[in-house]
């Protein structure tokens, strides 16, 4: 049977890409392994409130370095098993051979776990550059042929897009006015007052790579975060220009501190308009006022894309939390399943039993392992 993925493609196909659609947008959940026992069970009980707002899938990041990777084993086939929704799991090419990638994939098939988002990782944590592990892949691109030459179109398979670039491909400007109109519309500006670039060779350098990894036989594309609806817009029509024809989806991250938007741009390389570097100065020392304004301004987004009918959904970086992307839910015209009923309330008891069972029974295991 295909997945919602396969669905989503499948319908994807043919659709008039300036179509514009009445109807609210559909949405997927990104998380993320949390590092505590009580963040593990916290994390399963929202993820069951969210999985009751069908979403398309809920997905699942794999740590860096392959740090939290069992951990994101477990949690996606539990999400599986627990909330009957799709779940797209991430698996990294950083600190992992190819044999331990043929058992990822054996664990994830028994596990019912149909869809996979093929990534080159983040390097480890302490490292700054990449580097290829003895025996594994180099890049995404590889991992995604090896998953097609092992299991054809058993896994959909998701990869991810860039649309400033990938950050290694972001370079600093010398001379801003000698760069072209399409470069200057991705100019950002870091904190420390650095202008950064991807070049608009750099940049077909970067669709080239993007195309060979649909061509492989990626599905879906996932993309990493933004607060520029102009750039994200023109790389979805880059990407059609070139013959990418799989959906698209914009990565969304709710703001939920001004100093951690400050971190993650800054770490992205992300470009802030200035408009809303503007409107952010009036409300950064407040945290309630920025926090308010954050699901403004996502809000506002998160609309202009899906006016635009260019997207089949929107993808949500939840940070493992359901408050925020529930409000912004709700202002796109999305009734939240509030889980009031009798029924509900006892399905809640039921996933909270199960949370503590599976804890428990994780525990065991990896004592069986160390004592084994
Ligand atoms: C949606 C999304 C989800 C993510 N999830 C995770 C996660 O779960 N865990 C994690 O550790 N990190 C995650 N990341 C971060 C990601 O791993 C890093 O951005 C990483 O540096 C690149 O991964 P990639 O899959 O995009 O790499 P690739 O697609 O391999 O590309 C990385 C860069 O190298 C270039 N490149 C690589 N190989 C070639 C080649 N053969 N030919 C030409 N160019 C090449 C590309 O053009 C690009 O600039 C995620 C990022 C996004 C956007």
């Amino acid at each position: 049977m295909p997945n919602t993925i396969q669905i989503l493609n499948k319908a994807w196909e043919g659709v008039d890409p300036a179509m514009v659609t009445d109807e609210p947008p559909k949405f997927s959940f990104e998380y993320f392994p949390p590092k505590t026992e009580k963040g593990i069970e916290n994390l399963y009980n929202k993820v069951y409130r969210m999985s009751r707002q069908n979403p398309l899938f809920l997905d699942l990041t794999w740590g860096a370095g392959g740090s939290t990777s069992e951990l994101t084993m477990q949690m996606s086939k539990n999400f599986k098993k627990m909330f009957n929704c799709e779940v797209n799991m991430h698996l990294t090419c950083t600190n992992i051979t190819e044999s331990s990638v043929k058992d990822a994939l054996v664990e994830a098939k028994e596990g019912d776990i149909t869809s996979i988002c093929a990534l080159r990782g983040d390097p480890p944590v302490g490292q700054d550059k990449w580097a290829a592990t003895d025996g594994g892949f180099n890049c995404a691109l590889d991992l995604v042929k090896f998953i097609k030459s092992e299991y054809g179109d058993f896994f959909s398979l998701a990869v991810a897009g860039y649309p400033e670039g990938h950050p290694n491909a972001i370079t600093e400007v010398t001379d801003v006015e000698a760069l072209s109109e399409t470069e200057k519309s991705r100019l950002i500006k870091l904190a420390d007052g650095k202008l950064m670039v991807c070049t608009d060779k750099s940049f077909k350098t970067e669709l080239d790579y993007l195309k060979a990894k649909v061509d492989a036989g990626a599905n879906l594309i996932l993309t990493q975060l933004f607060y520029d609806v102009d750039v994200f817009l023109a790389f979805v029509k880059a990407c059609r220009e070139m013959g990418i024809k799989c959906p698209i989806l914009p990565g969304i991250m709710p703001l939920a501190t001004y100093q951690g938007f400050k971190r993650m741009t800054g770490f992205c390389r992300t470009r802030i308009p200035d408009e809303v570097a503007e409107e952010m100065e009036a409300v950064k020392d407040d945290d309630a006022e920025f926090k308010k304004y954050g699901i403004e301004l996502v809000v506002r987004m998160c609309k202009r894309i899906w006016a635009t009918g260019t997207v089949p959904a929107l993808h949500f970086y939840c940070l493992n939390q359901y408050d925020t992307v529930f409000k912004i839910l709700t202002a796109l015209g999305i009734e939240i399943n509030k889980l009031d009923s009798e029924e509900e309330r006892a399905a809640i008891d039921k996933v909270k039993e199960l949370v503590k069972q599976t804890l428990k029974e994780e525990k065991e295991g990896k004592e069986e392992k160390k004592q084994a």
